[in-house]
């Protein structure tokens, strides 16, 4: 079965979409999503509804966990407060009693879903390096493990030692362990602003990871007009 791993949307619909559109072309039977429907772009609530929707397994973002709860922003950089806030005051109770309700950590089949690491989920560290991993594989009890947070796509593997390859096509060997960054559909942060997301084939033991461009003008546009702050508009087109 193919399954489609994607999160870090960042209520930007016209990513979402495209990303979708494409699993579902790809031959994705299966629907995962990894945290972070909101904040910073401006469709939290259609982006919401389309992943309330789908009915499929998700896990609590730290932007999802803002915007369900009530807590100050004060400590936050500015720009992201400044989109939580607004996202706050478009979603209503019920959107963020459920978004508040998401799960930190899920297994789903034989592999896990965590947004940040698993290693204190909810402290929200971000793994960029394998010294970091490391910490995740401590605590990682299934062969594949998918996250993100970061908004880039990484994949680490825990053999005799732990190691970063490539984040391109990844076989999933006996024998060892694989830590998943699946990239970010809403905000990528690699210097590269197509949308990313990852197709796990359980079926031929295989990763592959899926760039696509998508309609960024019209995210642009919504960004804008909803009085949102504008870098929030020139970061997605340069990909940081
Ligand atoms: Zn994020």
């Amino acid at each position: 079965m193919k399954i489609a791993l994607f999160g870090d949307i960042h209520a930007n619909l016209e990513a979402l979409n495209t990303c979708l559109e494409d699993a579902e072309a790809q031959g994705c039977e299966s629907y995962v999503c990894l945290g972070d429907v909101v904040g910073y772009n401006a469709d939290p609530v259609a982006c919401l509804e389309k992943i309330q929707s789908m009915d499929c397994p998700v896990v609590k973002g730290n932007h999802d966990e803002d915007c369900g709860g009530d807590h100050s922003l004060e400590m936050m950089n500015p720009v992201a407060a400044e989109a939580l806030q607004w996202t706050r005051q478009q979603l209503d109770a019920e959107q963020r009693e459920w978004l508040a309700r998401l799960r930190m950590v899920r297994q789903v089949g034989d592999f896990t879903v965590v947004h940040s690491t698993l290693d204190q989920p909810n402290i929200w560290n971000y793994v960029t390096n394998k010294f970091d991993a490391m910490s995740n594989f401590s605590y990682q009890f299934t062969q594949v493990c998918f996250h993100g947070h970061t908004h880039v796509p990484r994949v680490f593997v825990r053999g005799s030692r732990v190691q970063e390859v490539q984040p391109e096509s990844v076989a999933i060997e006996p024998g060892m362990k694989y830590f998943i960054n699946a990239g970010s559909v809403g905000q990528p942060r690699d210097g590269d602003w197509r949308a990313s997301y990852c197709i796990y084939d359980t079926d031929n033991n295989i990763v592959v990871f899926r760039r696509l461009e998508y309609d960024i003008k019209t995210t642009q546009q919504k960004i804008m007009d909803a009085g949102l702050p504008k870098v929030l508009a020139d970061r997605i087109a340069e990909g940081r």
